[in-house]
C-alpha cells in the first residue's frame, strides 16, 4: 500500500511499512474470525436463549458438568464456569492452529476437488443420458437445488462422521473435538489439523455432484436459492453450528426432530454416556440417522455429561495432548499396548 500513489481516499492515509504490517495482521485476523460467530448469528443465539430464559423461567442453560439449572439472565447467556473452563481456552487455541495451518491445504483440495467433480458429472450425465434437456432456471428449481446440496452434504458428512466414530484409527483424530468437556459456539471448530480437510473433501464432493446434475439439467448456469439476500446455507449452517454448541438446550416438537436435528440434539452426541455413543452424527437433518438408526431425540434438559468420560480425560486437556493424540494413538496401535487407547465405552 506504502508503493500507491497518493490520490483519491487514500491520500491523506498514507501507510509506512509499519502500519502496513499492522493491516494486514488485522485483515488476516478478520478473514479467519469464524464464518458463523458474526454478529447477526450471535444476537440471534442470544436472543433466542433469552426468550427460552423467560418462558422458562430461568430453567434450560446446562452447567459445565452438563446439568441442567436454573439461574439469572447473566449467567443463563454468559455462564463463568463455562466460558473460564480450561477447555473453552483450548477450543480458542485449536482454533488459531487450524486457522495457521489451514491456507497450506485449502487450496489444493477444496478449490480444485468441487470443479472437477462438476465436470466429471456432467461429462458423465452427458455420455449416458446425452445433452440435457435445458431447462429455464426459476427460484424454485433454485431452492431444489440447494435442498439437494443441502441433502448431499449432511449424507457426506453423516458417512464420514460415522465412519470416524467406528473406526479407531480415525476416532483418534475426530475425538479431540470430543474432548470438548464444555460446549461454546467455538467448539464446533475444535477439531484436530488433519480433520479439517477430511470433511472439506466431503463438502466439495457435495457442492460439486449437485452442480454437476444441476449444470447438466438447466440451459444456463443455475445458483443457489437466497433467502432475504443470504445464501440459503449461510442462513442454516450459521444458526445451526453456533446453538448447537451452546450450553443451552434449545429443542424443537419431537415432530420437527424427526426431520431436522435440533441444537440440543448434539448436546447429546458430546455426552460420554453410554445411551449417547455415536447418536446424531449429522450436520443438519435427521433424516440419515433416522435411517441408519443412529437418532436420539433427548427429555427435556435430559444430563448430558460432556467429553470423554473419566477414563479418558485426563490424557486430552491441554492444546498439546490434543494436538499430539492422534500421533500418540496412532504409535500404541502400532506397537500393541491398547490399554492406553480409548475403549468402546469412552466415546
Ligand atoms: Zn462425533
Ligand atoms: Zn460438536
Amino acid at each position: 500500500m506504502a508503493s500507491q500513489p497518493l490520490s483519491g481516499p487514500t491520500a491523506d492515509l498514507y501507510q509506512g511499512p509499519f502500519n502496513e504490517l499492522v493491516t494486514t495482521l488485522w485483515q488476516w485476523l478478520a478473514d479467519n474470525l469464524p464464518r458463523d460467530l458474526t454478529w447477526p448469528v450471535l444476537s440471534v443465539t442470544l436472543l433466542i436463549a433469552t426468550a427460552i430464559w423467560l418462558l422458562r423461567d430461568g430453567h434450560g442453560a446446562k452447567a459445565a458438568d452438563g446439568r441442567e439449572r436454573k439461574t439469572g439472565l447473566l449467567q443463563f447467556l454468559l455462564p463463568r464456569d463455562i466460558f473460564t473452563h480450561p477447555s473453552a481456552r483450548v477450543d480458542v487455541a485449536l482454533y488459531l492452529f487450524e486457522r495457521l495451518i489451514r491456507p497450506f491445504w485449502v487450496l489444493p483440495f477444496v478449490v480444485a476437488i468441487a470443479p472437477v467433480t462438476e465436470h466429471n458429472v456432467m461429462t458423465a450425465l452427458d455420455n449416458t443420458l446425452g445433452t440435457g434437456p435445458q431447462l429455464e432456471s426459476s427460484y424454485a428449481w433454485m431452492l431444489l437445488y440447494s435442498l439437494v446440496t443441502l441433502l448431499l452434504y449432511d449424507a457426506l458428512f453423516y458417512l464420514i462422521h460415522y465412519v470416524e466414530h467406528k473406526t479407531p484409527a480415525l476416532w483418534a483424530i475426530h475425538k479431540i473435538h470430543h474432548s470438548a468437556e464444555v460446549l461454546t459456539p467455538l467448539t464446533r471448530y475444535r477439531e484436530h489439523v488433519i480433520e479439517g480437510p477430511i470433511y472439506a473433501i466431503g463438502a466439495a464432493l457435495a457442492y460439486g455432484i449437485a452442480g454437476g446434475i444441476f449444470g447438466w439439467l438447466f440451459m444456463d448456469s443455475i445458483a443457489q436459492a437466497t433467502l432475504f439476500n443470504l445464501g440459503f446455507f449461510a442462513v442454516v449452517f450459521g444458526f445451526n453450528g453456533s446453538f448447537r454448541h451452546y450450553h443451552v438446550a434449545f429443542h424443537y416438537p419431537k415432530w420437527l426432530s424427526r426431520w431436522l436435528h435440533s441444537p440440543v440434539m448434539h448436546h447429546v452426541h458430546h455426552s460420554y454416556l453410554p445411551q449417547h455413543h455415536d447418536k446424531n452424527l449429522a450436520a443438519v437433518t435427521s433424516i440419515w440417522d433416522r435411517l441408519f438408526g443412529t437418532l436420539y431425540i433427548p427429555e427435556k434438559d435430559e444430563y448430558t455429561p460432556w467429553g470423554l468420560g473419566p477414563g479418558q480425560q485426563q490424557h486430552y486437556r491441554s492444546f498439546v495432548q490434543n494436538t499430539v493424540g492422534p500421533f500418540r494413538e496412532w504409535y500404541l496401535m502400532i506397537i500393541g499396548d491398547h490399554r492406553n487407547i480409548s475403549k468402546e465405552g469412552d466415546h
